[in-house]
């Protein structure tokens, strides 16, 4: 390994000095760690933090690595990609990393989705389902037809019309709430099946079904919102409502996707297909920025019939080859293993490791679902505090709010995950 440009302390205060963060002020108030490398599911600190030079990485890099880093076989597939070429752009040119990748796509994710629409990040996918979606009505002459729902507790992206869609309360988006476009929510969903909140969805569909473009929502589990989990039930309410109401319905399964859940998508655990989907995140295994948004025949249709018969959209990078190409092995990769009964091991870990949380004071609910665990307190957590208390454990966290939450690569043994919820359980007594 080549040696480190910057001495100890030097690139701490060039990243304080010139690099913005996440969600961060500039500049920032914490110093983060540095990464020197990682490989399988550890991360190797480029100085030690409180005692650790290696962590277990309880966050998948926000649910993208589900492999782990390094991945002999995902590394293979960037490098022979690389040797033929990593970049030509989409416009007129196409390649048989993109045609396979989307290909793939449409035979793994529910019917009748079979339309692919390659993109740089998941924010960037929503916005091309929103756009589908407007453009969908005003192409078959309802152009009224141009407002959102969803439910609260909502997460889906960082950019205009995805903020519009996020939690209006309390989310990351607040600031914006006077300019963003004015979209309709319903309260957020119940853990389980109530009749009182699906007849909610069902009269504010049918009361804003002339407005109504689509219904955007993430199926199942609710991610940077606030990570809750409700009842997939709902999901069949929506279907059912969207249809009787000629409205459009969209799932953003950017976090959900290839497996996370328990479920390879998480619109499988309620046998519901939406008309638009959104993907990213686990997509290329954690190894490139890329996103998807699939769409239905009658979608496509609608638009390519319409006056201006073109999705005006098409990314620079669109369909880029080195993203597309560790996109399939990872697609690949996951099929080719037990993927579900890793999904379950998992699962069963963190139920019995996060059972001990319950005795922590101030904690006041703790889930799981699939591959994801979820500690939520009654206050908002001290960050700083919590992850130090993580690292102590020799894990990475990045609690927020008033969650520590893990959803660890699937390829995590038992012995780490147990690690991990030691360290969940210590980052909710030190935050
Ligand atoms: C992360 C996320 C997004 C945004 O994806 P980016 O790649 O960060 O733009 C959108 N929706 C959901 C559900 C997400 O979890």
């Amino acid at each position: 390994m080549p040696d480190p440009l910057y001495g100890p302390g030097e690139l701490l205060a060039l990243d304080r000095e010139h690099v913005w963060h996440p969600y961060g002020p500039m500049p920032g108030r914490v110093d983060p760690l540095a990464v020197e490398s990682a490989s399988g599911v550890r991360l190797r600190l480029a100085e030690p933090a409180h005692g650790r030079t290696e962590l277990v990485d309880g966050m998948s890099s926000w649910w993208s690595a589900v492999h782990g880093y390094n991945h002999p076989v995902l590394n293979e597939a960037v490098r022979a990609q690389l040797d033929r070429m990593s970049h030509v752009m989409f416009g007129g040119l196409t390649h048989e990393p993109a045609v396979r990748l989307a290909t793939r796509l449409v035979e793994i994710t529910p019917e009748p989705l079979r339309h692919v629409f390659l993109c740089d990040s998941g924010s960037v996918s929503v916005e091309v389902a929103v756009k589908m979606c407007l453009q969908y009505w005003r192409s078959t002459g309802r152009p009224a037809k141009r407002r959102l729902l969803t439910w609260r507790g909502g997460y889906h992206g960082d950019t205009w019309q995805p903020m519009s869609v996020c939690d209006p309360e309390g989310g990351m988006h607040e600031l914006w709430s006077g300019m963003l476009p004015r979209q309709i929510f319903a309260g957020p969903p119940p853990a389980t099946y109530e009749e009182e909140y699906a007849e909610e969805l069902r009269a504010l569909i049918a009361r804003h079904a002339d407005e109504l473009a689509a219904v955007v929502v993430e199926p199942v589990v609710q991610g940077a919102g606030g990570m809750r989990f409700h009842s997939p039930a709902y999901l069949r309410v929506l279907r059912e409502a969207c249809d009787a109401h000629d409205v459009l319905l969209v799932f953003d399964e950017i976090a959900t996707g290839f497996g996370r859940t328990g479920t390879l998508f998480a619109a499988e655990h309620a046998g519901v297909a939406p008309d638009v989907m959104c993907l990213g995140k686990a997509l290329t295994g954690g190894y490139l920025s890329m996103a998807a948004t699939l769409c239905t025949p009658r979608v496509a249709d609608g638009i390519s019939r319409g006056e201006v018969p073109v999705l005006a959209h098409g990314p620079t990078f669109m369909g880029n080859p080195l993203a597309s190409a560790v996109a399939c092995a990872s697609i690949d990769l996951l099929l080719s293993q037990d993927w579900a009964g890793e999904v379950k091991r998992i699962e069963a870990g963190l139920r019995e490791g996060l059972s001990a949380a319950l005795d922590v004071p101030g904690v006041r609910d703790v889930r799981v679902l699939g591959a994801i665990g979820v500690v939520q307190l009654d206050h908002p957590i001290d960050m700083a505090a919590a992850t130090a208390a993580a690292v102590r454990e020799g894990v990475w966290l990045r609690p927020f709010r008033d969650l520590v939450y893990v959803m660890p690569p699937y390829v995590t043994g038992d012995d780490d995950l147990a690690r991990i919820c030691r360290a969940v359980c210590a980052a909710a007594r030190e935050g």
